[in-house]
């Protein structure tokens, strides 16, 4: 590796100033990206995904962690400072400019990538949801080290009858064990988001074949989305779930909030797939 300028340097001389509309909240604390970088395990000749690089400063961290780098960033205005990254690692990263929301990225993998990013806000749920969903699993990445504002990271990793449980814990569950990792303090940040942050890591476990997501998926969607509602109430538009609920001797009268990941699962077992 060829010497780099300190990161802000890279920033003040590509005029990076960040944008409210694309997330931007940079990092810069070498130590804090090292410990960022470090989640998923040794990295060394490991492939990674990175959504959102920005100025590279976590792509830094994973470069210098020994991973090979494929970063897909939005904003035009950070390519040339991720190619002067790519040209200090040769070899190791892959600048991919576009929207990773659009983007086929498992066509971009031979192997299992671990994905590893500081996610803008506003695109994370959506990213997240779409790496746990599909009927095929286990997933083609390996491991997810994941940034969230932390109402959404406690939200993942919620336990069954606590408010912040729901569709996003029972989804994330169902198919990996998911932890938080580190809380991030929102002054780690330029500029400084409102809210606190905290780092998810996920790995897949593996799923019965007899369950499909998009039953699972429709099951919470109704269950959560009428929370207060027993389930004999919010189930109702579900063709076949109040069926379920009665052969597993679920009581109807019960809360969404009340129902196990396990317990979800089973009721997806019992009830039709809606395609
Ligand atoms: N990883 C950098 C860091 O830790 O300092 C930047 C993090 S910043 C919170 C999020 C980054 O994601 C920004 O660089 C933004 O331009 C980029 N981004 C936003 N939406 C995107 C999308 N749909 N696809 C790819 N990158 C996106």
């Amino acid at each position: 590796m060829t010497a780099l300028p300190p990161l802000r340097e890279t920033v003040a001389r590509h005029g990076l100033s960040a944008s409210k509309a694309l997330g931007q909240n940079f990092l810069f604390d070498g130590q804090l990206l090292a410990r960022i970088a470090a989640v998923p395990g040794d990295l060394a000749g490991q492939e990674v995904l990175e959504v959102g690089p920005g100025p590279g400063g976590l792509t830094r961290a994973l470069l210098a962690a020994g991973a090979r780098v494929t970063a897909i960033e939005r904003d035009r205005r950070c390519i040339p400072a991720l190619e002067e990254l790519a040209a200090a690692y040769p070899g190791a990263l892959r600048v991919i400019e576009g929207d990773a929301l659009a983007i086929d990225a498992p066509a971009l993998f031979e192997g299992k990538p671990h994905i590893v990013s500081n996610l803008p806000y506003n695109v994370g749920t959506a990213l997240l949801v779409g790496w746990l969903s599909g009927e095929a699993w286990l997933p083609w990445w390996q491991s997810l080290t994941l940034m969230f504002q932390r109402e959404v990271a406690d939200r993942i990793v919620a336990a069954v009858d606590t408010p912040a449980y729901g569709r996003l814990a029972v989804l994330a569950q169902w198919r990996a064990r998911a932890r938080i990792a580190m809380p991030v303090h929102r002054s780690a940040f330029t500029p400084p988001p409102k809210v606190m942050s905290a780092v998810v890591h996920l790995e897949p476990v593996e799923t019965p074949a007899d369950v499909r997501f998009d039953t699972l998926e429709r099951l919470t969607a109704a269950a959560f989305g009428q929370r207060r509602k027993m389930l004999r109430q919010s189930l109702r538009g579900v063709p076949g779930a109040l069926a379920a609920l009665e052969s597993l001797a679920i009581d109807p009268t019960r809360r969404a909030e009340t129902v196990s990941v396990a317990e979800f699962v089973a009721l997806a077992r019992l009830t039709p797939s809606p395609r």
